[in-house]
């Protein structure tokens, strides 16, 4: 593996900054690579470790990113430098809720606040092209959407309910298609149906 990656995941470890888990990212750009999908909007840059991911996979492929933690911005900026993918990787430094997007993307990736998932989804749904994606990170929160409420601290308890609105959000959602897999923290793919 290119030493250049492995070090961004050695500054995430030491840092404490989530970033993808292993079979997580391995998951994304596999569905990246296979459904052809070039632009990309994603919610939730850190250190831009995926968004660089997934540029590295074919240099068609462009990222849109957005990061509202100036310390993690920086971060990402200079590793998009390292890389040199300062054209094919724009990073928004704003709340992804003051971010005001014309452009469509084929795949929209939610990886943020893990809270306000259903508002990322409804506010960005409108800058997906027509068969466009939203595969969403952090479902299981650690495994703790599955555990007994009671056990939890009320801050993660907060999360965790939260969480559980969108997973029904999206299943309930006949606009969508929604496949969840435990895979990494848990990822949906929610594929937009034809409209008739
Ligand atoms: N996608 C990244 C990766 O795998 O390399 C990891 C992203 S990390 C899980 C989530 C990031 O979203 C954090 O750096 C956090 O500051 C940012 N974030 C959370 N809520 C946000 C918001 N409303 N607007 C912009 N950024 C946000």
């Amino acid at each position: 593996m290119d030493h250049r990656i492995q070090e961004m995941e050695n500054y995430a470890t030491f840092h404490h900054i989530p970033i993808m888990e292993p079979d997580g990212i391995t998951f994304l750009l596999t569905y990246i690579r296979e459904h052809q999908i070039k632009n990309i909007l994603e919610i939730g840059t850190a250190i831009g470790y995926s968004a660089i991911r997934m540029c590295l996979l074919n240099e068609e492929i462009t990222v849109t990113t957005i990061e509202r933690d100036p310390i993690r911005y920086q971060e990402a900026i200079k590793n998009i430098k390292l890389f040199q993918l300062e054209n094919r990787i724009t990073v928004l430094w704003e709340d992804a809720f003051d971010v005001k997007l014309e452009n469509t993307y084929d795949l929209l990736f939610i990886d943020a606040a893990k809270s306000q998932y259903i508002k990322f989804f409804e506010k960005f749904e409108k800058n997906l092209t027509k068969n466009g994606v939203v595969i969403s990170d952090n479902l299981n929160f650690h495994g703790l959407t599955k555990v007994d409420e009671t056990t939890l601290s009320r801050n993660v308890r907060g999360i965790v309910r939260k969480l559980n609105l969108y997973i029904d959000y999206l299943k309930e959602n006949k606009n969508y298609e929604t496949t969840f897999y435990n895979i990494g923290d848990g990822i949906g793919v929610s594929v937009r149906k034809e409209i008739a």
